[in-house]
Parts: C-alpha cells; structure tokens; sequence
C-alpha cells in the first residue's frame, strides 16, 4: 500500500463566506474567480494541491441556494451530487456571525451524506469577531453538524490557520497514488478559468447594471510562438439594452472589460495574452437548456 494520500475535497458554503479566496490562498496562486459578490463561481471548479506527500483536489461547488430558475437548479444539483463523491466535505462558514437559514439548509443536506465521509467545520473570516463571538459563535455551527465533525478557524484573507487547515486534510485524505500529473493541472483548467476571469471582471467594471445575466463562452484558446496565448471569447447577455451598456461608448467598456480580463489571465497563466471579446444576446438564457449546454452547464434531468 502506497504512503502517498489524495483525493477529493468539496468545499461548501453559502455565497460569499469565501470559497475561491480559500482555494485561492490554499493554491497560492489565482484560481478561482473571487468577487465581492455572491455566486462568480458558476460551475464546479477543481484547484489541485500537490505536495510531496499528498495530492488535494479541491471541488469549488456554487452556492447552494433556492432554484428560482433553471441554472439555480443545476447549481443545486451539482452540489448534491458533488457531496458523495468526495472524501472530504469542507463546511465553510462565516465566523463573524451566527448561523443564518442557508447555513441551516447547507447542514440539512449533509445529513443525507455517508457518515465514512469526513466534514470538516471550517470557520472562515475569524479576523472579523473578537474571541468570545467567536467560541459562541462555533457552538452555534457545532450544533448543526455531527458530533464528531472536526472544527477549526482561519482567515482565509490573511492566510491564517490556512496551513494548519491543510495538515487537518492531509491527515484525513485516504493513502491513495495521486490523480493527477502536475503539468495536467494548467492545461484542462486554463481555458474554463478564463472564462470565470473574463466574468469576473465584467461584473467589477458592469457594477450593478447589467446583473447576474452575463454569461462567457471562451471560443478560441490557442498557443502562438513566443509564449503569447490568443484568445477569443464571447459575453452573452440577456436583453439588447444589456448589450449596449457592456459594449459602451466607441467600445469604452468592452476595452475595459478585455484589460481587466487579461490582465488577471496573464497573472493565472504567466504567459502573455492576447484577448478578443465580443457581446452577443441571447434571450433569457438562463432559462434555455440549449444556450446552457452550449456554455458548458450540463443539465441533468431527475
Ligand atoms: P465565495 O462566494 O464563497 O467564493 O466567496 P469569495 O471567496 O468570493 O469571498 C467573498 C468576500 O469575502 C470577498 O470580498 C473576500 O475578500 C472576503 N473574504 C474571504 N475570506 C475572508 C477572510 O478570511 N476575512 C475577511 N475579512 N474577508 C474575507
Ligand atoms: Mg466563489
């Protein structure tokens, strides 16, 4: 039997407890798209750890949230299912405040999860509240797991406690021979985290005038000679009005939007970018299952 430890870790938490800043500080570098806002992250995401002695693939599930459209449904059934396939669930939660109702919903579900599969209690954002909260603000999330869920806090921000939190995981994570080459790893998430930048900055510079209909298809991704990366992608938006306000005056926001984009893709890549976007719209694509499957959202009937 091998020494050597992987597998999969899902992180779960409500919108905004700080899941990509997490993976982001874990990876060292930058992953998963981070906004001040809720649900940037639209699709599962793994970011991979590999040490000498363990292999960490991190599952960045969405927020689990109330369907009101098709697409939350699919963020609901994708982190369903990410729950049972994993070998450890990393329960995020805001340490600066009590337990809200999607705290409670996100406990619920793990009720239904094989007792074989470690959770672990993780209480993020601890540099926000003073010791005492803190004790019973822990309580109050000890409460909702099982007994024997592990806790332990951090800042996820600052990088405290990340490295502890690391070494908890490690030792939970079955002796198994890693699941992926260290060179894999850029090359299959290159292209979808791209496409999470170029969102991610659309929803900075957009603020909140063209809200969460934005949706990126990255439709070209090719290697040129010297180390330049051209790529093309488009920004689908749900009303033509939308369209206008991303493309902006002579094309003001767009280029905005492009600089920001590749600014943050050359830093996640290293290498130099070339960026070519365009805006499209797309009636009400958040309810078509075609458009949906077309921007890589797999729909799964029940
Ligand atoms: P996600 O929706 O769960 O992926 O959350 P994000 O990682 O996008 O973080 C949401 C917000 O919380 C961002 O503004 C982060 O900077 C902030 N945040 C994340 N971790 C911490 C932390 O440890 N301390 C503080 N003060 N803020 C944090
Ligand atoms: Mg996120």
């Amino acid at each position: 039997m091998t020494d050597y430890r992987s597998g999969f870790i899902a992180v779960i938490g409500k919108p905004n407890v700080g899941k990509s800043t997490l993976i982001n500080a874990i990876l060292g570098q930058k992953i998963a798209a981070v906004s001040p806002r809720p649900q940037t992250t639209r699709r599962r995401q793994l970011g991979i750890l590999t040490r000498d002695e363990a292999q960490l693939i991190f599952v960045d599930t969405p927020g689990i949230h109330q369907p009101r459209h098709k697409l939350g449904e699919y963020l609901n059934q994708e982190a369903g299912q990410a729950l049972n396939a994993v070998d450890i669930i990393l329960f995020l939660v805001d340490a600066s405040a009590e337990p809200n109702e999607d705290d409670i919903r996100i406990a619920s579900l793990l009720k239904n999860v094989s007792p074989r599969i470690p959770i672990v209690l993780t209480l993020n954002k601890m540099d926000l509240v003073d010791a005492g909260d803190l004790k019973l603000h822990l309580e109050a999330y000890q409460a909702l797991v099982r007994k024997e869920t592990k806790s332990v806090s951090i800042s996820a921000l600052h990088f405290g406690y990340v490295n502890e939190l690391v070494a908890i995981l490690i030792a939970l994570l079955p002796h198994r021979p890693p699941e992926y080459d260290e060179e894999q790893i850029t090359d299959l998430y290159e292209r979808e985290i791209a496409s999470d930048l170029i969102r991610e900055a659309a929803l900075l510079k957009l603020r909140d005038e063209v809200p969460h209909g934005i949706a990126v298809r990255v439709d070209e991704f090719k290697e040129r000679g010297n180390g330049m990366t051209y790529m093309a992608a488009t920004l689908f938006v749900e009303r033509e009005s939308q369209k206008g306000i991303v493309i902006g005056e002579g094309g003001k926001m767009l280029k905005q939007i492009g600089t920001a984009a590749r600014k943050q893709i050359e830093e996640m890549g290293g290498h130099k970018v070339f960026l070519e976007l365009r805006v499209k719209v797309e009636k009400d694509w958040r309810n078509n299952e075609s458009v949906l499957k077309r921007l890589g959202y797999k729909i799964k009937k029940p």
